[in-house]
């Protein structure tokens, strides 16, 4: 039977987005499984490694790498090094080693959406990496390593920095666009090629012998952070966590606020929410930095994430190593109030 509608008639994509999302449960939540929470990890683990098309397990016994050039800080040495992650997919980086460690632990540096990528972390020019370029935000994440006696890994990620697409002559505004649809057509995502990225950056690190027995941290701000928050999900050698203005609920960020396609995943709210994912990390030091004024990941997308990340913390007995700090700014590091965090856990851990 015919019916006749009423107006305002629903036109936007989005509002019926909405809609859908707001009966949405995610099967796989922490939330609604009372018991073992790590026994419910592994069953975490394996579904999100599966969604964003990633098994960093299974990878080659072999790194081809090769040192590229080297240099002085005022806190230690920085040397640019080439890693082969898979066929056709070189990955250049900073290991940045300090005059004097306080921890044998290192630190992997990601930066968000960037054209100046990985060198916005040692503050340095891309095309003259002598000349200084004021990373703005506390960006220099690399830098704050070595100042507090820790070492840096800083990885240039898939579509940032000298890894821009530069053979595809048509390409979307931004950064990511191709790249990230591309991957989508071949069943994989670019945050699990970032995140396996990551894990041929651990191969590195363990061959290297400066560093082969180090602890791993990873950091990031903004996209650079939520690749620390699904590589420390994804890889038990990462032993600290600190993303930075990227964490909180997908329902508010992700699928609130207009954001760049490579941080989508295919049906992952049919199963898992952010917190979720992060969960995955516990019992290990975590320090979540957000902004308090951030328009990317509003706080009120991070502070209940944040609760329900903190209560596997704390069936776990670990509720003292789950921080959250929050900045007075927008979206960009805090390192002073970040690291007064995370610090004690890194000399103490
Ligand atoms: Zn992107």
């Amino acid at each position: 039977m015919m019916q006749n509608l009423s107006e305002p008639f629903f036109l936007s994509p989005s509002v019926y987005h909405k809609s859908l999302l707001k009966d949405l449960k995610p099967a796989l939540a922490f939330g609604t499984r009372p018991g073992d929470a790590a026994a419910h990890q592994k069953t975490v683990r394996k579904k999100f490694a599966e969604l964003i098309a990633c098994d960093p397990a299974v990878r080659p016994a072999e790194l081809p790498w090769r040192s590229i050039a080297r240099k002085r800080c005022p806190w230690g040495a920085i040397e640019k090094i080439v890693y082969r992650s898979a066929d056709y997919c070189d990955v250049p980086a900073f290991l940045c080693l300090p005059d004097h460690p306080v921890s044998d632990t290192v630190f992997i540096c990601l930066q968000g959406h960037s054209g100046d990528g990985m060198h916005v972390s040692i503050s340095a020019d891309p095309e003259n990496w002598d000349m200084e370029k004021p990373a703005a935000g506390d960006r220099d994440f690399a830098l704050g390593c070595l100042k507090r006696g820790i070492a840096a890994f800083c990885i240039e990620q898939s579509c940032f920095g000298e890894r821009l697409e530069k053979v595809q002559e048509k390409k979307a505004s931004g950064f990511c666009h191709d790249a990230a649809v591309q991957a989508l057509m071949l069943g994989k995502t670019l945050m699990g090629e970032r995140v396996y990225d990551i894990a041929r950056g651990i191969d590195f690190l363990k061959a290297r012998p400066e560093t082969s027995h180090a602890k791993i941290g990873i950091m990031g701000n903004s996209g650079g952070g939520t690749v620390a928050v699904y590589s420390a999900a994804l890889l038990p050698e990462i032993d600290f966590c600190m993303p930075s203005c990227s964490f909180g609920g997908y329902a508010d960020s992700k699928m609130a606020v207009y954001q760049c396609a490579c941080g989508y995943i295919p049906g992952i709210l049919k199963y898992l929410e952010m917190d979720d994912v992060m969960a995955c990390f516990a019992p290990k030091p975590l320090v979540v930095v957000a902004g308090k004024e951030d328009p990317i990941i509003p706080l009120k997308s991070v502070l209940p994430a944040f609760e329900r990340v903190k209560a596997v913390y704390a069936a776990m007995g670990a509720e003292a190593h789950c921080h959250l700090v929050i900045g007075g700014e927008g979206h960009r590091f805090y390192a002073d109030e970040a690291w007064q965090a995370m610090l004690p856990e890194v000399l103490h851990g």
